[in-house]
């Protein structure tokens, strides 16, 4: 079965979200993706990507945080904390929220390791180091447990995405960036 994330099936809008008039693919421009209009009042939705933030949390004597999924996509495998970027919230705001969240740890943020983002996937995601402060781990009501990972056991075969999988080997390589103010 697919595990699209459900902001990847754009397919599924068939109504106007501002007049809730019947949408129709268009192509308003040869170099543009068809993009939905409604065909009542002309309103063109543009289906934008959809921002997320990771962390990859370093706790106790150097060990990554990770979570495992409690909901789909990726139900059961194992990501680092993270999550959608709410309109309107700066990013190193919405990874540290995220953290807390879903971890239950503090969060100083060190740096930028990389952005990602696939062909025909909505998600960009944007990945930060980060060193626990404190807090206490914990399992929120997405995710079934919390553990720490020393770099020799990394569940490789078991995460949950391309990106955990991408960003956890930039992350160990050294890849770090400065974060943009
Ligand atoms: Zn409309």
């Amino acid at each position: 079965m697919s595990a699209l994330d459900p902001h990847d099936e754009s397919h599924a809008y068939q109504f106007c979200p501002r007049c809730s008039g019947p949408l129709e693919r268009r192509e308003l421009k040869a170099s543009e993706p068809v993009r939905p209009v409604c065909t009542r009042c002309g309103f063109v939705f543009y289906l934008d990507p959809k921002v997320a933030v990771g962390t990859i949390i370093q706790a106790t004597d150097g060990r990554l945080v990770l979570v495992r999924r409690a909901i789909e996509p990726g139900y059961g495998k194992w990501v680092f904390p993270g999550g959608y970027v709410d309109r309107g919230e700066p990013l190193t705001a919405a990874a540290i929220r995220e953290a807390r969240e879903e971890c239950g740890l503090d969060v100083r943020l060190d740096s930028l390791v990389n952005v990602y983002s696939y062909p025909g996937r909505a998600p960009v995601i944007i990945v930060y180091a980060a060193t626990a402060l404190g807090g206490t781990l914990c399992a929120d009501d997405e995710c079934l447990e919390t553990a720490e990972f020393d770099r020799a056991t990394i569940p490789w075969s078991e995460l949950a995405f391309r990106s955990t999988h991408e960003a956890l080997r930039d992350y160990l390589s050294g890849l770090r960036h400065p974060i943009p103010s």
